[in-house]
This record gives structure tokens, sequence and C-alpha cells, in this order.
């Protein structure tokens, strides 16, 4: 039988990330690093609005920029800035990292003429 709470329990998290492990598979959908995560994973955070995709299921979401990337989404970011995941979310901080940056293509950079 598997141990539905250790996901939820972030003393793992914390244990896994201090230990140096490496990258692992989602704990919610199984998906591999760098692979989009699965339906309705608990964990996917919305491209959009930097929250929860399971919850929001905002429109033009990218699921390839919120891609499972081997890590808890945040929690490295948090960590290297010193706080826990708590703060990163108080301070915005996962809208800053979670939210796909607008398309800058357009507007044209290299408009050096000739
Ligand atoms: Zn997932
Ligand atoms: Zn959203």
């Amino acid at each position: 039988m598997v141990n539905q709470s250790q996901k939820e329990d972030p003393r793992f998290w914390d244990k896994w990330e201090k230990s140096g492990a490496s990258k692992r598979d989602c704990p919610d959908c199984g998906v591999k690093p760098g692979q989009p995560h699965k339906e309705s994973c608990d964990i996917e955070p919305c491209s959009v609005c930097g929250g929860h995709f399971l919850m929001c299921n905002c429109e033009g979401h990218d699921k390839k920029f919120a891609k499972w990337n081997g890590f808890w989404p945040g929690k490295r970011e948090a960590a290297g800035r010193g706080i826990d995941l708590n703060t990163f979310y108080e301070k915005g901080l996962n809208k800053k990292h979670f939210i796909k940056p607008k398309d800058q293509t357009q507007g044209g950079i290299n408009e050096s003429g000739s």
C-alpha cells in the first residue's frame, strides 16, 4: 500500500532536498523531469495566474511552461532566497516564477534598418 500522506508532508520534501537528492518524478502524476504534468495533477503550477492549475483552470495555460522539472515548484527558488515555501507564496514570488512571461517577439527589437 502506498503511503499517500507522504507527498503532503513538507518534512519529506525538506529531507529530500537537504539530502541533495537529484531530480525525481512528479509525486502526483508521476511524469519524468522535463515532461508536462498529466491532467488534473495536483502539483502543476498555472502559467497564467501562478496558482494551482488544478483549482484555477485558467485559459491559455501553457503545459510546457509549467512542466515538471524534477523539483517541487518553488521549493528551490525559495531555498535559493533562504526562505520557505510559505514565504515564497506570501511574497507573490510564485507569480514571478510560475507565470509565463508575455510573448515579446512582436514589436521587433532588430530594427537596425536597411
Ligand atoms: Zn505532476
Ligand atoms: Zn490560473
